[in-house]
């Protein structure tokens, strides 16, 4: 008799084992993908990631023009670059500036042609970081889910500090008003389910604007801007856009993927993707994990082959869950093998492309045990890690579909 039809019915949250056998891999997938009805139930519980996430943008207006003005008050209200005045660019320009046409990355020169009255002042480094500090401290205290993209601007995942999603543009309109009560800085805020659409919505009214885009409205909202509005769209991709017809996100819609991905290879896909306002990925903190995993040691040891890999296979899933639940994929897979006699073996694989698809996960384990385990040998602990973890890039989405 083996532990498998010895175990009694399995613990809530834990999935009954299916007898699966190393050697034919083709029918293993299949036998695990469906149990009788009566366990699902049992299956680990779903994470939920059919929620839409509450991502904020959050960028400080003419942020180095904007900290000398609140440093020399007699400034504010008028035209003021930042830069230096000889061979310079400009680094920052006040709104009042910009009214004369005037924008960062501009020669110094052209700047002053454009508005000779403007006030140059030179760029204090130091003086901007330490007022950037003191917004993200502030952002910080809102929710550590917080991703700083440069100096001013930076991302939150308020996804698990709301319950309804609307709860996020309430949190935001109070970091706004934090932000300018506190530190006298003005910020523009975009509230959207996902990176790409908070970061093109702050940037909508600018200044001190706040622009929501509610789930489902992605594309609706992308439509009628340039496509040089979505992420690493630059004007060389622009440019072979535009030879298409293709000049505002509403044509790039039109396009058929296949076409997309035959002028851009891989890109194409995510090109695609953000047309439609699609991103996956993660907002990533100092606190991103480095590895997940899931190690049991069982009650009894396992000598079967099948009751072994239905272990396995339980873990592969729930790793891959936590991973997608994340917006993670890991570059490698782990797996970890302990005999009654406290011999610990560990092997582990990098895979070419990242993932967080079980299938895949599954499959690398599976490879791995199949080298690593001497069959009819007991074994008392079994475990799965993954590596290398990373945002998931659009190959990632596009094996998926193949394998769909
Ligand atoms: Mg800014």
């Amino acid at each position: 008799m083996t532990h498998h039809a010895a175990a009694p019915c399995p613990a809530p949250g834990e999935r009954r084992c299916w007898p699966l056998h190393v050697s034919q891999p083709e029918t293993m997938s299949t036998t695990i993908i469906s149990p009788p009805s009566q366990t699902t139930a049992m299956r680990p519980r779903a994470v939920p990631t059919e929620r839409p996430r509450t991502i904020v943008h959050v960028d400080l207006d003419a942020f180095y023009a904007s900290v000398e003005q609140v440093e020399r008050p007699d400034l504010r209200g008028k035209p003021l670059l930042v830069g230096g005045r000889h061979r310079g660019v400009v680094a920052a320009a006040s709104y009042e500036a910009r009214a004369y046409g005037v924008h960062s990355a501009m020669p110094m020169y052209q700047a002053l042609t454009l508005c000779p009255h403007a006030t140059v002042c030179h760029p204090r480094q130091s003086v901007y970081a330490s007022y950037a500090r003191r917004v993200m401290d502030i952002l910080y205290q809102t929710s550590a889910h917080m991703e700083r993209i440069s100096i001013d601007e930076a991302f939150l995942d308020l996804t698990y500090h709301v319950q309804e999603w609307d709860g996020g543009i309430e949190i935001a309109r109070k970091l706004q008003a934090r932000i300018w009560d506190d530190v006298g800085l003005s910020a523009s805020l975009g509230v959207a389910t996902n990176k790409l659409l908070a970061k093109v919505a702050s940037d909508r009214q600018k200044p001190a604007g706040l622009t929501v885009v509610r789930p489902g409205e992605g594309a609706s909202f992308l439509a009628p801007l340039p496509v040089n509005v979505l992420w690493g769209v630059g004007p060389v991709t622009a440019q072979r856009l535009d030879r298409l017809g293709v000049r505002t996100v509403a044509d790039l819609q039109e396009v058929p993927e296949p076409t997309l991905r035959d002028m851009f290879g891989e890109r194409g896909k995510w090109i695609w993707q953000m047309a439609r306002g699609i991103d996956e990925r993660a907002v990533v903190t100092e606190h991103t994990p480095r590895s997940m995993g899931q190690e049991r040691t069982f009650e009894h040891d396992i000598v079967d082959a099948g009751i072994l890999e239905a272990r396995l296979t339980e873990m592969c899933e729930r790793v891959a869950g936590r991973l997608r639940a994340s917006r993670m994929a890991a570059r490698t897979v782990a797996l970890k093998l302990r005999y009654p006699d406290f011999t610990t073996v560990s092997r582990q694989i990098r895979l070419s492309i990242p993932t967080n698809d079980e299938r895949t996960i599954l499959s690398a384990a599976r490879g791995l045990l199949v080298h690593t385990w001497e069959p009819a040998r007991s074994v008392r602990l079994l475990g799965v890690t993954v590596r290398d973890l990373c945002e998931p890039s659009p190959q990632i989405s596009f094996l998926d579909t193949l394998n769909e």
